[in-house]
């Protein structure tokens, strides 16, 4: 990271609504600013080409139970038929480290970041409109014409709890997303630390 002020790295969560555009936008900001994407923890089956500890941790009911008595995800939920996590030692690992870390994960575990993490940046990314967001659905092909109907309907309820974001990015054309979404990033990172003082000592040091 090119801060020189001794601050650690940002945690930064994207959520919204399936098919809104989170992973496709992730995908582009990971490479573009060398970012961490934390790789969470699944119930549901690996779908074709999709391998384990690169996508997801694939694993049992049984296993992510124990996981969360353990204590060992930074937040955890059921989405629709499966649950799902994030490993919190990944995460923090990587924040001592100075970097900054991505979570793409759904809006039920953004807002537990936030609560246990307050200085966490939550951006919501939004569909121009529910009818754009049905035809992706059914564009991208990975879900039957029910599962797509189920994501619509949960969509105005995702929506509704934008309010608890700090930054929302309507995903219409792509690289304009991306570019408004690596915007807010660059931003934040230059956001004065509530931990000032390592900041102000390096001046202090030249006198
Ligand atoms: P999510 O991760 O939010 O569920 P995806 O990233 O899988 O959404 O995007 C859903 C579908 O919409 C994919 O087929 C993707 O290629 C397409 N898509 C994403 N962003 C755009 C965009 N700006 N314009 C057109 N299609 C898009
Ligand atoms: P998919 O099964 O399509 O990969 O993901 C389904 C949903 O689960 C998406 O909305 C995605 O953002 C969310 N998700 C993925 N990983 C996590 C996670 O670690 N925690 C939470 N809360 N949601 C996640």
């Amino acid at each position: 990271m090119r801060d020189s002020f001794g601050r650690g790295g940002k945690l930064f969560v994207v959520s919204g609504p399936s098919g809104a555009g989170k992973g496709t936008i992730c995908k582009r900001v990971k490479e573009d600013l060398h970012m961490d994407l934390s790789i969470s923890m699944t119930t549901r089956e690996p779908r074709p080409g999709e391998v384990h500890g690169k996508d997801y941790f694939f694993v049992s009911e049984e296993e992510f139970l124990r996981n969360i008595e353990e204590g060992n995800l930074l937040e955890h939920a059921q989405v629709y038929d499966h649950r799902y996590g994030t490993p919190r030692d990944a995460v923090m690992k990587r924040l001592d480290m100075k970097h900054n870390v991505l979570l793409e994960i759904d809006i039920q575990g953004g807002l537990q970041v936030k609560r246990s993490m307050p200085e966490s940046v939550l951006i919501f990314i939004l569909p121009p409109s529910l009818k754009v967001l049905r035809e992706r659905l059914t564009g991208r092909g990975t879900d039957a014409p029910d599962v797509v109907e189920k994501r619509l309907a949960k969509a105005l309820n995702e929506i509704k709890l934008i309010g608890e974001y700090d930054y929302y990015v309507v995903n219409d054309e792509l690289d304009r997303a991306v570019s408004l979404t690596e915007s807010i990033i660059r931003a934040e990172e230059s956001r004065v630390p509530s931990k000032i003082m390592p900041l102000i000592r390096k001046y202090e040091e030249e006198e």
